[in-house]
């Protein structure tokens, strides 16, 4: 199944990520945890790349896995930063011949501790769309930046390459972490204004520790309001705490966003599932 068909469904479509594990004992973990989720019917799970292709191998080989041992319809991340033509070709070669019929196609970052110019015939990840959509076969999403991408000199010089990466050939967009709706909603209001029609769909992390939060955030520039870091005031090393406000705030977000017109959410999981699960069925229920 094609991911760009179930944002045309009439119900939302819930989606989940995970990232491939280092070791064949956390695979076996993940994929038991992924066949559980499956209860939950998610439209599609996806699978991240790692910086720079690290984990190229094995994103590939989970992708496969679940696209066909457990049978979850699934996306393959896939970063161009740092490669060149042949080996991005052998990947998509190697994904669709597992099957794989959905990939996010990415610029990425540069690995830690990297410096000096970024080799590889690709300088952004519409270069990336363009080539996989000149290609063909592929359902293709991108990422977007409710709050600008930290590298934008402003939301509007990012809202125009979000656009430019529309035009190359994405179906669809997927969003930033972010934990205030009014975020989301202003950025889908000025993305249509200034012409994106495909579906956005937003980016959710129901949070279950502070500090990895606390971390993510920090990275990718998303803010974190002040009504939710004052009701974690005090939960900083009360992982149980921190979790059930984690659900709630999630499942609030969810609510207001499939109401205001949502197409979907997809949950980043960190590969923890039990607080996307507990989001999921209050959804469904
Ligand atoms: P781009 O769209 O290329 O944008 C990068 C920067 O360049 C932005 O500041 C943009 O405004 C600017 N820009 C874009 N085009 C142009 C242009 N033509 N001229 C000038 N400036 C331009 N990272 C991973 O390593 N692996 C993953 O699996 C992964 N999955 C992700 C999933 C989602 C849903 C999201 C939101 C992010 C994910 N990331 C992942 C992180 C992502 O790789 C980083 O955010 C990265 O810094 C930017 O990637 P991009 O595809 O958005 O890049």
């Amino acid at each position: 199944m094609r991911v760009c068909e179930v944002y045309r469904r009439p119900v939302p479509a819930f989606s989940f990520e995970f990232f491939p594990p280092k070791t064949e004992a956390g695979l076996e973990r993940l994929y038991s945890r992924i066949a559980h989720l499956g209860e939950l019917n998610p439209a599609f799970v996806s699978v991240t790349y790692g910086a720079g292709g690290s984990t190229r191998g094995k994103t590939v080989e989970t992708a496969r896995h679940i696209q066909n041992a457990i049978g979850i319809d699934t996306m393959a991340h896939l970063t161009c930063r740092g490669q060149d033509a042949a080996e991005v070709a052998a990947i998509l070669d190697e994904l669709a011949a597992s099957g794989v019929q959905n990939v996010l196609a990415l610029r990425g970052d540069a690995p830690i501790g990297e410096v000096g110019p970024t080799k590889g015939d690709f300088r952004y990840a519409s270069d990336l769309i363009s080539f996989i959509a000149r290609r063909g076969g592929f359902c293709i999403g991108a990422a977007c930046y409710p709050e600008g991408h930290i590298e934008s000199p402003s939301r509007e010089d990012d809202l125009a390459w979000t656009a430019e990466k529309v035009e190359a050939g994405a179906d669809f967009l997927i969003t930033q972490v972010f934990f205030d709706n009014a975020v989301y909603f202003d950025f889908v209001a000025r993305a249509r204004a200034s012409g994106i029609s495909v579906p956005i769909v937003p980016g959710l992390m129901p949070m279950t520790h502070v500090a990895q939060i606390e971390r993510f955030t920090k990275m990718c520039g998303a803010s974190i309001p002040a009504a939710l870091s004052d009701r974690l005031e005090g939960y900083r090393d009360d992982e149980q705490a921190t979790m059930a406000i984690g659900i709630e705030w999630a499942l609030r977000q969810s609510r207001e966003l499939l109401a205001g017109g949502a197409p979907g959410i997809h949950f980043y999981t960190l590969n923890r599932s039990l607080a996307t699960r507990v989001v999921c069925m209050s959804l469904m229920g």
